[in-house]
């Protein structure tokens, strides 16, 4: 019903008036090139509308050159623009599309195949090495410090090679990639109540063992899941779970 709906609103705005939409544009953006969100900002129609019309960004703006051709008038490319900055925002929210399209910790490749809005280097740049670049990522989708409490531990373990706590500690430690693909697979959620940093102001999230690391569970991705900090915090070692 709802679908329908909106598909015939769609219909009723007639092209001409997407078309003078989008060149009211082209003149506000000084005939440069510019994105859906630009143009939802200054335009009486969404930027999303215009997608949806032609089948997607790129092709709306095919269209709107071909008009602008008409009146002997064109549209530059964007500049690259390498000094753009980014917010932390931007930043992170171009990462989860492609971490979920991908389903996995994009690899420079993958990430390149992604049609990214912002560019491999840039990550690199702004946050010293692409694994820094995730790791910020997943701090940030974890709510916070859980990482950098994790990566005390890992430090002090380091300092203590040789001695016999060692081995216990950093047996517990669960490896960077595993904690990824733990995050991964249940979406950056907690697997309890579904909250997550994203949408649930102060939720942190947790890596936890469901068979509890002192009575024996492992630390690989079958003994594992994503849990906040009050769920995670409710459950001691003698309460032991029915794994998914
Ligand atoms: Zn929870």
């Amino acid at each position: 019903m709802d679908f329908k709906f909106q598909r015939k609103r769609l219909n009723e705005i007639p092209e001409a008036k997407i078309l003078d939409e989008l060149e009211k544009a082209a003149k506000h953006f000084n005939y440069i090139e510019f994105g859906h969100r630009e143009f939802s900002k200054i335009a009486d129609i969404s930027g999303s509308l215009v997608k949806k019309r032609y089948g997607g960004w790129k092709k709306g703006l095919e269209a709107l050159r071909k008009r602008l051709q008409e009146k002997g008038l064109s549209l530059s490319p964007r500049p690259h623009a390498p000094n753009r900055i980014y917010s932390d925002k931007e930043l992170f929210a171009e990462m989860e599309r492609i971490w979920q399209k991908v389903g996995q910790r994009p690899s420079k490749t993958e990430w390149e195949m992604s049609e990214p809005r912002i560019s491999y280097p840039c990550y690199k740049k702004r946050f010293g090495g692409w694994t820094n670049a995730c790791l910020k990522f997943i701090e940030h989708k974890m709510g916070g410090d859980i990482l950098a409490e994790d990566f005390v531990i890992v430090e002090q373990a380091s300092q203590q090679v040789g001695k016999t706590d060692y081995k216990k500690e950093s047996s517990r430690d669960i490896p960077l990639g595993l904690r990824l693909k733990v995050l991964s697979r249940d979406n950056f959620r907690c697997s309890f109540c579904g909250k997550s940093p994203a949408t649930d102001f102060g939720t942190k999230l947790h890596i936890d063992h469901v068979t509890p690391f002192s009575k024996g569970g492992k630390s690989v991705l079958e003994n594992l899941q994503t849990l906040c900090e009050a769920c995670n915090l409710g459950k001691s070692d003698t309460f032991i779970k029915v794994g998914q």
